[in-house]
């Protein structure tokens, strides 16, 4: 039953001390009009802000100063009573107000420095974040319960935001940090109990929301969301995945995280923003393509949509920006209804390298260079916890540098056990603390090789997908042998290791003898790479490395649910209705392009014409648990036309005229009993 709305924005309003009185321009009529022209069916706003302010009539002294009357109520108000849903956003990690009233109340570094947002020190404008195991907690839970009294059964919902906490060593912490017998010197016992404090934090805001009001929906924001969700995972009521391509998350960022956060059992917003860069950059407008692109690609995942904008001080929005919401919503709500109340159609799941580390990046790299090798190949595939059922899937994927522990390695023999599933594993992936393959993988470990780069030649199937000769392997790899009939790939080594006394030309020595260990090799359920191809991937773009790893996953698989000539540049995204006899197949196609030094942006929609696609339905029908009879009808949503389709025996073959950015194939089937 889905609760959330479509087409949502989340209004920040950030908003310092000013010369003049808050909001002296709100009109209410003009409020609802812009919203309601933009096509907005929910707005989240703003209640405390970074700067600490309180936008509501209350006795706490952080009330704005240049607020008079009841502003965030008239706000409300006003979006009630044109039927906007109108949840609250709190701050919860950054207070400016809170922060310089209550310098002991900070997260501190182990030199006494503040953690912060951009540039925070002294005498510089930036965020300073605050720790929560100071006396801050309390004020932020008093907050918070008066924001909950103050606005009682009109409260749609709280959005709290920077829900984290860094390792911090303020006297508060080290106090509690010895109480339980931690030490303050030691990082990993420093990022465990930052762990500690964030699940606490969280458990902490949950139960002051849920007493007064256990139906209040909530969500913390975090800015990503990884697999450490699960500890708290309950106290979410949905998930906001806030990704806003032009900014640090760029456009590698939501299409991994959705795939991850679709499997978590809650509904789910895609966040971006309506500005050029990221938050806040007033006067800009993003590119409509781009804008499109980021709100069809959430609904082509199923996920509702968010836009981020910031209401001015006066209390306006800005005509152009909801022309350009507008734009784009009023599609978001013709096209909305497709992928309502569906769930994705996959057959590989990549399991999350979060399960075994945290990751210094906004997305791993190597679990990037997974999602992209498997989306620019139109494969269909989720991201994976070890929470989640992994027996749904065909193959799992363990990319890079999932090592083994208790856990993982009994969800592995599970998975063997339980189904004729196979294993994709690259690099360190399957090896254990005691350096040793689980025996599924048949390999023996040797040590870490010592060239880097080395080369690969490639026999068996590999060797038709790739060029004749060896393949520059780009990236620290392990040195295994395995039985030769399992070699798939032999490493030959450069002539020598590039230093200082032996250097060839300009990079690499080339290739010199075989090592007689082996970059890959084949067991009757595992496919093994020796080299960590998936962060290869994303580092170096090499063509080879998907080709090796879309090749494997052929041999394992057959043949695909989707076969197609859509371009790597486009995505497809299958889907299938819960409640009708439908798929719905999603084709996108957007190309980011690198317009500016530090950003990605989307500028023309680039039309794709005649695309063939051919399903598997044999493979579809695996995964639905039922055959497919006849295929009914075969609907181009976009233009409102019915497709020519030829059904063999177990394939569904149509040809689609053109794709003008986003079009939505659905696919009416009748089913055999
Ligand atoms: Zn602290």
């Amino acid at each position: 039953m889905s609760k959330l709305s479509y087409r949502q924005v989340h209004l920040d309003f950030h908003t310092p001390v000013l010369p003049f009185k808050l909001g002296k321009n709100f009109n209410k009529e003009t409020f609802q009009k812009t919203l309601k022209d933009a096509h907005v069916n929910s707005v989240t706003l703003t209640g405390r802000c970074h700067h600490g302010h309180i936008y509501y009539q209350t006795k706490l002294p952080a009330r704005h100063p240049q607020m008079e009357g009841d502003f965030l109520m008239e706000q409300v108000d006003a979006c009630h009573e044109i039927g906007i849903n109108a949840p609250i956003y709190l701050t919860v990690g950054w207070d400016a107000f809170s922060a310089d009233k209550h310098p002991d109340w900070l997260e501190r570094k182990p030199d006494g420095s503040m953690y912060g947002f951009q540039d925070y020190g002294q005498l510089s404008p930036g965020w300073k974040t605050l720790c929560f195991n100071t006396p801050y907690l309390n004020y932020l839970k008093t907050q918070i319960i008066d924001t909950m009294e103050h606005f009682g059964s009109k409260l749609d919902g709280l959005f709290f935001d920077i829900v984290w906490q860094d390792e911090c060593c303020c006297n508060y912490c080290i106090e509690k940090m010895v109480s339980r017998n931690l030490d303050p010197e030691n990082t990993d016992e420093r990022q465990l109990f930052a762990k500690m404090t964030e699940k606490y934090l969280k458990d902490e805001i949950y139960k002051t929301v849920h007493t007064l009001n256990p139906e209040c929906p909530i969500f913390f924001n975090e800015g990503n969301i990884l697999p450490s969700i699960q500890s708290n995972l309950e106290e979410y009521s949905h998930l906001e995945i806030e990704s806003l391509p032009s900014g640090e998350w760029g456009y590698q960022h939501f299409p991994t995280v959705v795939r991850y956060a679709k499997n978590l059992g809650k509904e789910y917003v895609g966040m971006t923003g309506k500005f050029h860069k990221v938050w806040a950059d007033f006067g800009s407008y993003k590119n409509s393509a781009a804008l499109e692109y980021e709100t069809f690609l959430a609904l082509a995942h199923g996920a509702k949509c968010s836009i981020g904008d910031q209401m001015y001080p006066d209390g306006t929005l800005q005509p152009a920006t909801y022309n350009l919401i507008g734009s784009v919503y009023k599609e978001v709500e013709k096209l909305e209804q497709y992928n309502e109340n569906t769930r994705a159609l996959t057959e590989i799941a990549i399991v999350h390298p979060g399960v075994i580390m945290d990751s210094d990046t906004k997305v791993d790299f190597s679990l990037a260079g997974a999602v992209n090798m498997l989306k620019e190949a139109h494969c269909q595939f989720d991201i994976v916890d070890l929470q989640m059922d992994w027996n749904k899937y065909s193959i799992v994927v363990l990319p890079d540098k999932i090592i083994m522990n208790d856990e993982i390695k009994l969800k592995i023999a599970s998975y063997l056990e339980n189904t004729n599933g196979k294993i994709l594993a690259t690099y360190q992936s399957g090896l254990d603390e005691k350096k040793q393959f689980l025996p599924a993988w048949e390999v023996t470990y040797f040590g870490e090789n010592v060239y880097n780069p080395t080369y690969g030649q490639y026999c068996s199937f590999l060797e038709k997908q790739l060029p004749k000769g060896e393949i520059v392997l780009h990236g620290q790899g392990l040195l295994v042998k395995s039985a030769q009939s399992h070699v798939l790939g032999a490493e030959y080594c450069p002539m020598y290791q590039r230093n200082y006394q032996h250097y060839y030309s300009h990079f690499q020595a080339p290739v010199s003898e075989a090592s007689g260990y082996v970059v890959s090799s084949q067991s009757e359920r595992v496919i093994y790479f020796s080299h960590p191809l998936f962060e290869m991937y994303k580092v170096h773009g090499v063509q080879q490395y998907k080709q090796m790893i879309l090749a494997a996953l052929k041999e394992m698989l057959g043949h695909m649910f989707i076969e197609t000539n859509v371009p790597t540049t486009g995505e497809i995204i299958l889907n299938h209705k819960c409640d009708k006899q439908e798929l719905v197949l999603n084709i996108l196609h957007y190309i980011p392009q690198r317009k500016a030094i530090e950003l990605d942006t989307i500028e023309d929609v680039i039309p794709l014409k005649d695309i063939y696609v051919k399903l598997n339905i044999d493979k579809i029908e695996n995964k639905l648990g039922y055959q497919i009879g006849d295929i009914k009808q075969v609907n181009d949503v976009r233009n409102n036309y019915k497709l020519k389709f030829k059904q063999q025996e177990r394939s569904l073959e149509f040809q689609v005229p053109k794709v003008n950015g986003y079009q939505i194939i659905t696919i009416n089937y009748e089913r055999t009993v």
